[in-house]
């Protein structure tokens, strides 16, 4: 459901992504750990297009998001806009600071967009809301304005909000990272039960024992590479590579 080959980027002149490569299947969950600055949230945001890459292949659920094998002069040739759409409504992405509209209701934040980009009906927005606000265990909350959330209820708030879209994939960039230990819990408790519904999902966390626990797949990146990728047995286990095995052995 998503591929990515030989995907590169950089700011000014500084290669941030160098040549990434992997695949991931409808249904898998795939973990992103590494060190501050090896490129995560980059890679992310190439990918839900809130950045612009200069080489390399994307395809998600079907739709290749360049034209394949064609280069200009500042790098690739992205799809027409239309395809560019569809690919981004097939993503959604949850942020470490939940990025929740801090004016509107919890009820109205996860009903902005089904109902102005996906055009839905009052009623049906509203009902698929409830649906999921009780799946995060905060049917309770409806009027309330994220300010009058902990940290976590709001992350489950943004969660909700990006499942409202209905994703084919879903990204999370750190999502308890802003979270204090107590409330990460509850959200990695979310997180998980996503997986018994077979959601896609790419996770970036520096929740070293979530990774692997909840992974089918995990990528450990470091200076823009993908220093090692496959099962979390192999890359939390058995794996020989001493920057692999240096950053492992901080959260030890
Ligand atoms: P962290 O774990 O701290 O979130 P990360 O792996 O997500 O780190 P990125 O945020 O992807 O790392 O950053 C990778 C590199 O790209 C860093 O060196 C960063 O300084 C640089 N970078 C990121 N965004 C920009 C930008 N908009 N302009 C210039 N450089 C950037
Ligand atoms: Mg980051």
């Amino acid at each position: 459901i998503l591929h990515v080959s030989h995907l590169k980027k950089s700011f000014d002149d500084v290669a941030v992504l160098k040549d990434i490569s992997f695949d991931l299947n409808a249904g898998e969950v795939l973990s992103i750990i590494g060190p501050s600055g090896s490129g995560k949230s980059t890679l992310l945001r190439c990918l839900t297009q809130l950045e612009t890459f200069e080489a390399g292949e994307v395809c998600i659920d079907g739709k290749d998001m360049v034209i394949p094998g064609v280069k200009t002069k500042n790098g690739v040739k992205y799809a027409p806009a239309k395809t560019l759409r569809e690919i981004r409504l097939s993503t959604g992405l949850v942020f470490q600071n939940f990025n929740l509209f801090p004016h509107l209701t919890v009820l109205q934040n996860l009903t902005l967009a089904p109902i102005r980009v996906l055009e839905k009906n009052r009623e049906e927005a509203r009902d698929l809301a409830r649906e999921l606000l009780k799946r995060m265990g905060l049917e309770n909350k409806e009027k309330a304005y994220p300010c009058e959330l902990s940290g976590g209820q709001q992350q489950r708030v943004s969660i909700a909000r990006a499942l409202a879209m209905n994703p084919k994939i879903l990204f999370f960039d750190e999502p308890t990272s802003a979270l204090d230990p107590e409330l990460t819990g509850e959200v990695l408790k979310i997180i998980k039960g996503l997986t018994e519904l077979q959601m896609t999902m790419v996770i970036v966390t520096h929740e070293m024992a979530f990774a692997r626990d909840v992974a089918d797949k995990v990528l450990f990146m470091d200076g823009g590479v993908i220093v090692e990728q496959g099962t979390p047995e192999y890359v939390f286990g058995k794996s020989e590579n001493d920057r692999l095995n240096a950053f492992l052995s901080r959260f030890a």
